[in-house]
């Protein structure tokens, strides 16, 4: 029997397994993909997992940004002493330094093995996997994404709001044409088109409307694509040879619980936000803790330690859902109210106070809600980071 299984290797799982492996735990991580997943997705990482996977010498190159968006209104922190850091990175280049790292320390990683369904009684829990025999752990971790099986099987419900938007995205080789928009995000009555690029030689193409009815997002042609710039702009714009295309609808949501007896959640599987940025910031950190936790109980520290799991890191998700769902409601108001009320937030922003507040928001450190200028003590302290100093 496995002490622990991770179902999911995804970033979070991937971090889960090497944390754990790095305080003496060798985990089983199962995926149903038979290879890593090339899929630009996130294009850096932010805040509290920054100086989390700098600890662990895992990344290098953060700096503090001289400003950063918080929905459609920067939030400008130069000259600003504040701990939001960002780093850079494609995540299927942080997959495969999480995926190395956690080999390296002893994890095993089985790809191409769908779990389907799993059970769990005192001693343990029991998963179901395609193909295989069944695989027995004494805990069980659904890293699984935003359509868990491990959450759905452990009869946690995921309440929250689906938006009625669709985002349909290319990124394409060259430079991109403008067709007459501007760079950043251009307005039109039936929806939103930005123009961007994040790396040398890549632009990106983003269409924003109404999504039909049940509309859930998932593959794009660069005709769907095309389509819909046609509709919202009503022009033709060039677009590039095509590198990758896909269509997300936001989802607000959050597990009603992190855990059911001997089963956790972590990532995805345990909070989708609304608003771009912090999903891997908080999914890094959750499986930091977690580790720490299962480790420690492992070791012979009481169940406690591991009910403290949820205490810690519910809020941290509530609070960044609360402030994804500000930033999508930015971006959502339309018209010259809309524009008035981002002009406004523009101008408090540029106060020290609300951008030091907001810093800490997007960083992670302010838990369920503790000024920024608290003093140290009150501020929370992090057993994962704690012990990895030790
Ligand atoms: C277009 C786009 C842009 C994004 N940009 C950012 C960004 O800039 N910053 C940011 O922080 N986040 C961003 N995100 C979100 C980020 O990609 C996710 O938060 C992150 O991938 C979540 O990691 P995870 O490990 O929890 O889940 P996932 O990455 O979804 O991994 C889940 C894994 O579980 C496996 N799995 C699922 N079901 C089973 C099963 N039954 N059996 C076995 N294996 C299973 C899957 O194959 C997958 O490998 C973006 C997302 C998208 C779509």
């Amino acid at each position: 029997m496995d002490d622990v299984v991770i179902v999911g290797a995804g970033p979070v799982g991937l971090m889960l397994a090497g944390e754990l492996a790095l305080a003496g735990v060798r985990p089983l991580v199962l995926d149903k993909r038979p290879e890593p997943s090339e899929l630009p997705r996130a294009n850096g990482v932010i805040g509290q997992a920054v100086d989390l996977l700098e600890q662990r010498g895992l990344l290098k190159g953060a700096r503090r940004p001289p400003r950063f968006p918080f929905g459609p209104v920067p939030l400008p922190l130069a000259r600003l002493d504040v701990p939001l850091r960002t780093v850079v990175i494609q995540q299927p280049r942080l997959e495969r330094l999480l995926a190395g790292r956690a080999a390296e320390l002893g994890a095993e990683i089985r790809r191409g093995r769908e779990v389907r369904s799993l059970t769990q009684d005192e001693q343990g829990v029991t998963l179901h996997v395609a193909g295989e025999r069944p695989v027995r752990a004494g805990f069980a971790v659904g890293c699984d994404g935003g359509r868990s099986l491990v959450r759905e099987q452990a009869g946690i419900g995921f309440p929250g709001t689906t938006d009625d938007e669709v985002l349909r995205l290319g990124h394409f080789r060259g430079r991109p044409k403008l067709g007459g928009l501007a760079r950043g995000w251009n307005e039109f009555p039936g929806g939103r088109v930005l123009l961007t690029s994040l790396r040398p030689g890549v632009h990106i193409v983003a269409v924003r409307e109404k999504g039909g009815p049940g509309e859930k997002g998932g593959a794009v042609t660069v005709g769907d694509l095309r389509a819909a710039l046609r509709r919202v702009t009503g022009r033709d714009l060039p677009l590039g040879e095509p590198i990758w295309l896909t269509a997300t609808v936001a989802q607000a949501r959050l597990a009603e619980r992190y855990r059911a007896g001997r089963v956790f959640l972590a990532g995805d599987a345990a909070h989708l936000f609304p608003a771009g940025g912090s999903a891997l910031n908080v999914g890094l950190v959750d499986a930091a803790e977690l580790a720490a936790r299962l480790a420690a109980h492992l070791a012979g520290a009481s169940a406690r330690v591991l009910d403290a799991y949820e205490a810690e890191r519910r809020p941290q998700a509530e609070r960044t859902l609360a402030h994804t769902r500000a930033q999508r409601a930015l971006e959502r108001l339309s018209g010259e109210e809309g524009a008035a009320l981002r002009d406004l937030l523009g101008e408090v922003f540029a106060h020290p106070g609300p951008a030091r507040h907001l810093a800490a928001l997007l960083h992670g450190s302010t838990g369920p809600y503790t000024p920024p200028d608290a003093p140290a003590r009150r501020r929370r302290r992090w057993p994962a980071l704690r012990a990895s100093r030790a």
